[in-house]
């Protein structure tokens, strides 16, 4: 299995490339050559499994052998998931009749990033180890081991889940900036809590834009880049798409157990599934889309927005468009929403490309594969160029409906939201549905699922992507009318006393990239003596 990019550069990469890369240098995403098919016999192979059992399987799918020795490969797995706080990793909850939840935020962070970025911390060391000692089986001089310097901006999510993923990893260092005091205050201590010494926190004075800003300016800084080897560990790295597909697979097995239906039996055929996900960057749905083609029944795969809805739009009429805002300064600033559910406030989504790209290659008639394949990459870097000369691209009737073939989609207001917690802490009727506290983000999916038409034969699952308490100021709102809730509840023993924990974190006084530069050169000669 091989890896190539979206935008047509005829160049093939390894998995470890792939990954170590993260993005192709024609500026396109990594996607697989082939959709592996799954074996014959999954539904029966596969029943008993485990999440990293089945994470297992399904990875060996992606990753060839001689690149990761399955022994190896197990061993990365098992690391990888011994963090999480409950056994079956991410459990499904029912709600009502035919409604579930997908608990993701099992993890250390408490979002659902960690199933991706817990496993890629892993895997960067490992692929790193390998390249170090191969070199030094060449005869290379192994003085001059390899590492790697992750560099990324975080508006609260990613940072924290990427932290704790990387930290005390192997020749890795990692630099997040965040914007001083704009990211929740769990988050903030969640991420300068963390005092493993290859872990830099920087407070940039500025924006979460500004953080971007410098990150970017860092990256294309030819000298500085080679120099201290930069990594990005951003949602359009493969791993992290690789590694979410398994729990469409867990959860697929968990409602079949939860219904008493074996999914081999003629009677499961008569089971349509939909899944409802809250999104921003399409990476998590993306993953979803992947465990579709692979051959997971899956009919539908519901696209959740906040007001930040350029996917909405999208699946609404064809047209990827981004809403600049003239008004203010005249520099054409791309206007973000900031909505209840922060990790989801976007202006375009990164993976979406990768979506893109299965549209065009598919809307291709009469052609061989090869052909199909390369023709679809320089569609999409038209479209990708459209994109960026006119804020937009367009898709053609026959490929938005090959889309609506496999996604709906939804846009939700922050009052829906708050009304959706609502409705499922206190629910009308407690003989037919439990009473379930919802963060703001997974509330955005739920209430796309609560949007759909379907028949009583059609059971949705809704992917809850952070647990209540990260996003506390949202959930109290939402339920302060209620006198019975008490906030305490919910909140989980990591929390207490989180804020008042021993914090390091270098504050940067002006949004000045030459400033970062000097700070990451300070603090990794301070970080390898
Ligand atoms: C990142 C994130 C999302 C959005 O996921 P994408 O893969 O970017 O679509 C949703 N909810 C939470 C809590 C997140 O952290």
């Amino acid at each position: 299995m091989k890896y190539f990019s979206t935008r047509g550069s005829p160049n093939l990469h390894t998995f470890s490339e792939a990954v170590l890369i993260g993005l192709s240098k024609d500026g396109g995403l990594f996607i697989p050559q082939t959709t592996p098919a799954l074996p014959s016999d999954w539904k029966t192979a596969w029943l008993k499994h485990s999440f990293t059992s089945l994470a297992f399987e399904i990875f060996s799918l992606y990753i060839p052998d001689n690149e990761i020795p399955r022994k190896d490969l197990g061993k990365l797995i098992n690391k990888s998931y011994s963090t999480f706080r409950t056994s079956d990793i991410t459990p499904l909850k029912k709600i009502k009749e035919n409604l579930y939840i997908l608990e993701l935020f099992h993890g250390p962070t408490f979002a659902f990033k960690d199933i991706a970025l817990q496993f890629l911390g892993n895997l960067f060391e490992y692929l790193l180890e390998k390249k170090n000692l191969e070199e030094s089986l060449d005869g290379k001089n192994i003085t001059k081991k390899e590492r790697i310097t992750i560099l990324g901006a975080t508006s609260g999510d990613t940072g924290s889940a990427a932290i704790y993923g990387l930290r005390n990893k192997k020749d890795i260092s990692v630099f997040i900036l965040h914007p001083r005091g704009k990211v929740s205050p769990v988050q903030e201590a969640q991420m300068t809590s963390i005092l493993d010494k290859n872990v830099h926190n920087l407070a940039v004075e500025g924006t979460f834009d500004d953080c971007q800003d410098i990150v970017k300016t860092l990256f294309s800084d030819d000298q500085f880049n080679k120099k201290h080897r930069l990594g990005a560990i951003n949602s359009i790295n493969w791993a992290r798409i690789l590694a979410q597909i398994v729990y469409y697979f867990h959860s697929y097995f968990q409602l079949f157990s939860s219904l008493n239906i074996l999914p081999s039996s003629p009677e499961a055929s008569n089971i349509c599934l939909q899944y409802c996900v809250p999104t921003g960057n399409f990476g998590d749905i993306l993953a979803g889309y992947y465990a579709k083609r692979m051959g997971l029944p899956i009919e539908t795969l519901v696209v959740a927005t906040n007001s930040n809805d350029i996917l909405d739009r999208f699946f609404k009429t064809g047209r990827y468009e981004k809403i600049v805002n003239d008004e203010g300064d005249g520099r054409g600033k791309h206007t973000v929403h900031e909505t209840l559910s922060p990790a989801m406030d976007i202006t375009v989504s990164s993976n979406f490309e990768r979506l893109l790209w299965y549209l065009a290659c598919e809307s291709i008639d009469n052609k061989s594969s090869e052909e199909r394949m390369s023709i679809a990459g320089s569609i999409v870097k038209r479209w990708m160029e459209d994109l960026k000369s006119k804020q937009c691209l367009i898709v053609e009737k026959s490929q938005l409906e090959l889309a609506l073939r496999d996604f709906k989609s939804a846009r939700i207001s922050d009052e829906e939201t708050k009304e959706t917690i609502r409705r499922y802490y206190a629910p009308q009727d407690l003989k037919t549905q439990i009473s379930y506290v919802l963060d703001p983000h997974t509330a955005v999916g739920v209430a796309a699922a609560d949007k759909q038409k379907i028949s009583s034969n059609t059971y949705q699952i809704c992917l809850a992507t952070a647990h209540p308490a990260k996003f506390s100021t949202a959930v109290e709102e939402s339920l302060k009318s209620f006198s019975g809730f008490k906030f305490q509840e919910i909140l989980p023993t990591e929390f207490v006393g989180l804020l008042e924990k021993e914090k390091r974190c270098v504050y940067i006084e002006k949004a000045d990239p030459e400033m970062v530069k000097k700070v990451i050169e300070s603090e990794l000669g301070r970080e390898i003596i």
